[in-house]
């Protein structure tokens, strides 16, 4: 997408818990917007949770994600909008692993990238 070239991922925090689902047998990822209000409601309230920019994590947070997670190359992740709840208010990416069960939160926030200044 041309318009989210522009557009960085700065990753505030990253945390990697044991997950409490006991039930459930792959890890998750749930990405969360700094600095729009106290979470999680206002995410619910804005609608953020049903319009994540997707393509913008894969690109900046999944690298991170993989490195940390130490997963290899070849396990899959994917997005699912019921990743956390089977309402669909917890979106998410599920991470193939089969390992079960952690659950990574992320902070992040967004920048606009700057124009190279010439010369350098
Ligand atoms: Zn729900």
């Amino acid at each position: 997408m041309k318009e989210n070239d522009e557009i960085l991922v700065i990753i505030k925090s990253l945390e990697v818990r044991r997950s409490n689902d006991k039930k459930a047998h792959n890890s998750r990822v749930y990405v969360f917007h700094e600095g729009v209000g106290p979470k999680p409601l206002f995410g619910i309230a804005n609608g953020e949770r049903w319009s994540h920019p997707t393509a913008l994590y894969r690109k900046f947070v999944l690298p991170k994600v993989r490195k940390e997670m130490n997963l290899d190359s070849g396990v899959s992740i994917r997005w699912s909008q019921k990743a956390g709840c089977s309402c669909g208010c917890s979106p998410g990416f599920v991470i193939d692993d089969n390992r079960g069960c952690r659950d990574v939160f992320v902070s992040v926030e967004f920048a606009l990238k700057q124009p190279e200044l010439p010369g350098i």
